[in-house]
């Protein structure tokens, strides 16, 4: 049987917070349990964002809690560099291939014209573009390029994209109707996540993608772009958020129980009890090692709806 590959693929633009953590240590479990490899990889694409101290700072708060990896960032391995940011032409590569296919457009419209043009919205709140830019002449695509920097975009057809996600079950999706053509690099030139998730995934030979649920509606692309860029998409398992108890998702921009805090308050065998609890491991929170935990996973256990965490439980 083929080893069961997973990653963890934090963005360094921050401290990382509980909903991250939460993510990365099910992800950790699942592979363990299954005697598989782990990688992490440094989703560090957006140079305005994120920080090289800011991946150290994740490496060092992952092995606090007693998560490990066998490839990736600090530890190399045969699928390198590990970090987004050294991966550039790797993904020039990809995008030149998709150019190849005659899939890729130059878009030179504003977020403004956007918007205006009151197309509908996708699940995750973005609009579904129109195709504006799809037709430009030459001779016009001349003409906007000496004023502005376009975006690219992957047309995409009028296809439903199925699958079956671990915890969240059957999803289907129209790329045409439901999602529209994507960007795949920016007007700055930073390729972008769409790309280089699904590059970095296929090229490293992932097979298992363990993330929070926030991610399922930009599944269908994925899988997409797998299959243009011949690689087999990977299982997907995406793990509910954890919420505030006014519905808004923990985030680390707020600080709000960022591994800073949580590291002064307790202790990594007590954290990872409380994440165990949350995750369905456990029938009350109590200290015990992710090592422990890996000998009895069950994702059958783990619930697919949002957590609320109540300020008392912390
Ligand atoms: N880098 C993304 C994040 O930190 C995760 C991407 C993924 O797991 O596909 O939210």
């Amino acid at each position: 049987m083929q080893q069961l590959r997973g990653r963890f693929a934090p963005s360094p633009s921050g401290r990382m917070h509980l909903g991250n953590l939460f993510s990365g240590l099910l992800a950790w479990l699942s592979v363990r349990s299954a005697g598989g490899a782990m990688v992490l990889r440094m989703e560090d694409l957006d140079p305005d964002r994120c920080r090289e101290e800011y991946a150290r700072q994740v490496a060092d708060d992952l092995r606090w809690l007693g998560l490990d990896w066998d490839e990736g960032y600090q530890a190399g391995g045969p699928h390198g560099p590990y970090s987004q940011s050294e991966r550039t032409k790797l993904y020039a590569g990809a995008f030149r291939r998709l150019k190849e296919m005659g899939r890729v457009y130059p878009c030179f419209c504003t977020r403004a014209e956007r918007l205006a043009a009151s197309a509908p919205h996708r699940s995750d709140g973005q609009i579904i573009y129109s195709g504006r830019c799809k037709h430009l002449t030459e001779q016009e695509k001349q003409e906007l390029s000496e004023t502005r920097c376009p975006a690219w975009r992957l047309a995409v057809d009028d296809q439903e994209i199925f699958f079956r996600d671990k915890l969240q079950g059957d999803y289907r999706e129209n790329l045409q109707t439901d999602c529209g053509d994507f960007i795949i690099r920016r007007s700055d030139g930073v390729y972008a996540y769409q790309l280089a998730v699904v590059y970095d995934d296929g090229a490293m030979e992932i097979n298992q993608v363990v993330r929070g649920r926030d991610l399922l509606d930009s599944t269908p692309r994925q899988i997409w772009l797998h299959t243009l860029l011949g690689f087999p998409p990977p299982e997907f398992c995406h793990v509910p958020l954890l919420l505030a108890p006014d519905g808004r998702r923990l985030s680390k921009r707020e600080r709000d129980l960022d591994m800073g805090e949580l590291r002064q308050r307790f202790a990594p065998e007590e954290l990872t009890g409380l994440l165990a609890f949350w995750a369905g491991q456990l029938d009350r929170p109590e200290p015990v090692t992710p090592a422990e935990l890996a000998k009895c996973f069950d994702w059958g256990k783990v619930p697919a709806e949002d957590i609320t965490v109540h300020p008392e439980e912390l």
